[in-house]
This record gives C-alpha cells, sequence and structure tokens, in this order.
C-alpha cells in the first residue's frame, strides 16, 4: 500500500533549483517535501557538474602556474600526477557539499523523498522510492527536475564517447581526446585534459569558440589555447566509428580529416527533462524546444503548478535556477515576487576567465541599440602584468540615450569574481561617471572595469584618452 503524505508543497528534483525552493518554502513557514531520485542532492551542478569541475580546473590551474613561474625565475620539476588521489579529493569535496545540504534539509524539517517522481494530477504526485509507493498531495508543486546531455545524434554507445559526467569521472587520462563543442563544458574539460597531458582536439561548428560571447572577449584566450591544442571551427562531426584502436571520427568543414582518438567527449549543449514526469497526464504543454512555459512568477499555465532551473530555458545556470526557486516559493507562500533580473552574469572558467553580463557587444548591434564602449587592455595595468595576466580585457556597453551601463565583459585571471561589480552596476543603473568615481584599490584587477568605464568619461589618465565612440544607430 502507498504511504500517503500531505503537503503544503512538493518539490521535485533536488538541484539548486529545487533544493532553493524547498529551503525558501520551509523558512517561510510551508510543509514541504523534496523528492530526487538521485538520492544526493545538489543536482548536476554539486555532483557532476561546476563543483568537480572547478575542483580539477583548480589543479590544472596549479600545473599552469608552476610552468608559468619558469618564466620569472621560480622552476618547478614535472608534476607527477596521482588521478586516484585527485578523483578522491574530489569526492571529498562533492561529499562535504551534499552531507551539509542534508544538514541543512534536516534542520528545516523537509521531507526527503528519494525515488522517481510523477504527476498523477496537478496536485498529487506518486513516488516510486526503494521503500515502496508514496502518494503525495500537495497545494503546490515546483517542478527543477534539471536538464541532461544532448548526445550527437549516430554517436555509437561505447565507453570511449564521453559526456560531461564520464569526463568528471577522471577514471584516465586519454593520449588523444577529441573534444565535440567549443562551449563552456568543452573548453573547461579541454583545460583539465590538456593539463593532466592529453593531446586535444576541439571541434566547434561555429566560427568561434564560446559563441555567445563577444570576439575580442574570447580572442585572449583563444590565442593561448590554440598553441597548445588543435581547435577546430566551422567544422562538424561527420561520422563516428568504434574501432579496436579507438574511435574513428570524420570531420568535415574547415578541417576535413579523419582521425582516431581515444576518446571522444560530447559537449554540444544540454536539453530539459520534461519527459517521463507526467506532464502529458496532467495537461501541461511544453515550447518548441521541450521548455516549460513560465510567467515572471514562475507559474505555469496550470494553477499552483510552478518550474524553475533548465527545465524552463535558456540560460541552464545554476544560479539562474537558484534565484527562481526561491521566487517560487515566496509566490508560494503568498508573498510579491517576481524573478526580473536586468542580467545573469556567465562565466567560462577558463584560463584566461571569461565572464559577460548584460548586453553583449554583438547584441547590442543586432539590436540597433545606440551605445558607448570602453574598453581597457590588461596590458596597461600593473596588477595585472605583475600576476602575468597581461594578455585580459575589460569592456564595458553604456547606453547613448541614458548614461546608464548596458553590459561588460572580462577575459582575465578571476573575471569571473571581477564581473560581479558589472552585475551590480546593471542592476542598479549605475553611469560610467559612477563606476569611475567610484574609488578603486591600486593595483588590483578590479581597477580595470573603472578604467573601461573611465575611457567613456574621457578621464583615463592609464593610457591615452580615447575618442568618443558613442555609435548612434
Ligand atoms: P554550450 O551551448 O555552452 O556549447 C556547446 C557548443 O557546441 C556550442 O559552441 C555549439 O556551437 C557547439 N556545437 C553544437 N553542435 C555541434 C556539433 N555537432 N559539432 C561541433 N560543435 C557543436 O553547451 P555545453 O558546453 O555543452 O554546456 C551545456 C550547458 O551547461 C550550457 O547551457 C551551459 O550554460 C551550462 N554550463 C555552464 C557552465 C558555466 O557556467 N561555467 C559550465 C558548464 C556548463
Amino acid at each position: 500500500m502507498a504511504h500517503e503524505l500531505h503537503l503544503d508543497l512538493a518539490v521535485l528534483g533536488g538541484g539548486p533549483g529545487g533544493y532553493a525552493a524547498a529551503f525558501r518554502a520551509a523558512d517561510l513557514g510551508l510543509s514541504v517535501c523534496l523528492i530526487e531520485q538521485g538520492g544526493r542532492l545538489g543536482g548536476t551542478c554539486l555532483n557532476v557538474g561546476c563543483i568537480p569541475s572547478k575542483t580539477l580546473l583548480h589543479a590544472s590551474a596549479v600545473i599552469e602556474e608552476a610552468q608559468a613561474a619558469a618564466e620569472f625565475g621560480v622552476c618547478f620539476g614535472s608534476p607527477q600526477i596521482d588521478l586516484d588521489a585527485l578523483r578522491s579529493h574530489k569526492a571529498r569535496i562533492v561529499s562535504q557539499l551534499t552531507n551539509g545540504l542534508d544538514g541543512l534539509c534536516k534542520a528545516r524539517k523537509i521531507t526527503r523523498l528519494i525515488g522517481r517522481g510523477t504527476f498523477v494530477e496537478p496536485q498529487m504526485l506518486l513516488v516510486d522510492g526503494k521503500d515502496g509507493e508514496t502518494r503525495v498531495h500537495c497545494a503546490n508543486a515546483v517542478i527543477a527536475s534539471g536538464s541532461h546531455p544532448f548526445v550527437l545524434p549516430g554517436c555509437p554507445d561505447d565507453p570511449r564517447i564521453w559526456d560531461s559526467t564520464d569526463a568528471l569521472a577522471l577514471t584516465r587520462v586519454p593520449e588523444r581526446l577529441l573534444i565535440v563543442g567549443g562551449g563552456v563544458i568543452g573548453l573547461e574539460m579541454a583545460q583539465i585534459y590538456g593539463a593532466l597531458g592529453a593531446a586535444i582536439t576541439i571541434v566547434e561548428l561555429q566560427s568561434q569558440i564560446i559563441p555567445p560571447a563577444d570576439r575580442d572577449l574570447v580572442q585572449p584566450l583563444f590565442l593561448k589555447l590554440k598553441k597548445r591544442f588543435r581547435i577546430c571551427t566551422e567544422t562538424r562531426v561527420a561520422a563516428v566509428a568504434a574501432q579496436p584502436a579507438g574511435i574513428e571520427v570524420v570531420l568535415e568543414g574547415k578541417t576535413a580529416i579523419t582521425e582516431t582518438f581515444d576518446a571522444v567527449l560530447v559537449a554540444v549543449g544540454r536539453r530539459p527533462n520534461t519527459q517521463g514526469l507526467g506532464l502529458e497526464t496532467i495537461g501541461l504543454s511544453l515550447d518548441e524546444r521541450g521548455f516549460i512555459p513560465v510567467n515572471q512568477r514562475q507559474q505555469t499555465a496550470i494553477p499552483h503548478l510552478y518550474a524553475v532551473g533548465d527545465v524552463v530555458g535558456e540560460p541552464m545556470l545554476a544560479h539562474k535556477a537558484t534565484h527562481q526557486g526561491k521566487v517560487a516559493a515566496e509566490v508560494i507562500a503568498g508573498r510579491d515576487a517576481i524573478f526580473a533580473p536586468r542580467s545573469i552574469p556567465a562565466v567560462a572558467y577558463t584560463s584566461p576567465e571569461i565572464a559577460w553580463v548584460g548586453l553583449t557587444e554583438k547584441e547590442a548591434e543586432q539590436q540597433g541599440v545606440a551605445y558607448n564602449k570602453g574598453k581597457f587592455p590588461w596590458g596597461a595595468s600593473g596588477r595585472a602584468l605583475s600576476v602575468g595576466a597581461g594578455n585580459g580585457v575589460s569592456k564595458a556597453l553604456f547606453d547613448v540615450a541614458t548614461g546608464r551601463i548596458l553590459g561588460a565583459g572580462i577575459c582575465g585571471l578571476n573575471a569571473g569574481e571581477l564581473i560581479h561589480e558589472a552585475a551590480l552596476a546593471l542592476e542598479l543603473g549605475a553611469t560610467a561617471a559612477d563606476i569611475s568615481k567610484t574609488v578603486h584599490a591600486h593595483p588590483t584587477l578590479a581597477e580595470t572595469f573603472a578604467f573601461a568605464a573611465e575611457m567613456v568619461e574621457g578621464s583615463i589618465t592609464d593610457v591615452l584618452p580615447p575618442k568618443k565612440t558613442g555609435r548612434a544607430k
């Protein structure tokens, strides 16, 4: 016989969107259950995404930095890499965080259900767990079921063909690794496996790596990577065959070759997990890309049913999911909340890092927005040169009509940290004068963002002031 539960809220999915919704709702006094099939909370981000990749990227950054130190007379020997120890280190960090989430869940008296949940009715879910079935009757539900890697059509089923989860498992370092997709996952993995000794080939369909970012922002990364890796832009995978000696891949386009690799990582985007949840049963329609349409309150077309995170569309980022989860919880608790940020920062944790927020220059051009641009080369920053980051760049765009910041992009060491000053400036509607007159400590990398604003103001002294760049459309 099925167990019966009656609650204010059921949350389907324990990733950053789901647990944020559950925790916030519990803090606002609602009775909540959190349904997660994987057992461990944290979703893709914590278990097989952002956190394990950042742990491994740190190891690769240490290797790279030790090698670069030779340039200023500090020489280390070749790194000795203990793959088992590195894997255990990564697992420990993930466990520390997932255990922390377990504790936070328990302290909030949230009911945990381990198993797969499906909707039977909009306010009733069936959870098929290891202890049998539970029927969850809920006044409200939040769908936060995340996404899965897109599988390249025509790829054989072979353990040498990886998705990001397989790559993060770090079972071995292949001698020759092909990475299909020059987006964030592809490049972060190239960074990791390149530092561990793999010979990397990256295939990207578009004319540049990280296609959504401005080309000038990506250029310092591209120039650095192309010295170490083979990067084939405007190239596609035409055929993949599993052979005893490796995975044979036919590439077509700007680079036309047939070559054998020891492993192939496919990182060509993700798809929402909206199948098998009973959404057809309850009459919830998806859009043409399989996402769940929601309004700014995260409400779906069905009353009392909400959705957050990767299932509602791009960008598929943990920080977007978290904010949406909190909005859903607050709306359910009767608060007047909406998800309407001016911007959501994007970060590629490569070396150098690339981060952008708000309008990119190409979007401003496509949309016919008139903007002034300030761009400061890190080669003129004392701090950047001191830490070997002179190839970076900070760029900011300002609305010609209002003077307010429209967007910003940074390429360089710690760009993923530095971009948040621009994100705050955007949320608060700052102008170039506001930013340039905010005293920044010297010498810092953060100064470069203020210098980009000074370029627009014409008050820059660290380089020659540019002529006005106002582009009236
Ligand atoms: P992505 O969309 O960032 O990049 C995929 C790349 O593959 C694109 O550049 C695309 O042009 C290319 N591509 C598509 N089909 C191809 C083909 N057949 N051959 C060659 N290239 C092809 O996707 P991703 O890197 O797989 O990441 C998936 C999601 O995970 C993204 O939504 C991303 O936002 C998120 N994510 C974010 C981070 C981060 O914020 N640092 C890290 C990892 C993943």
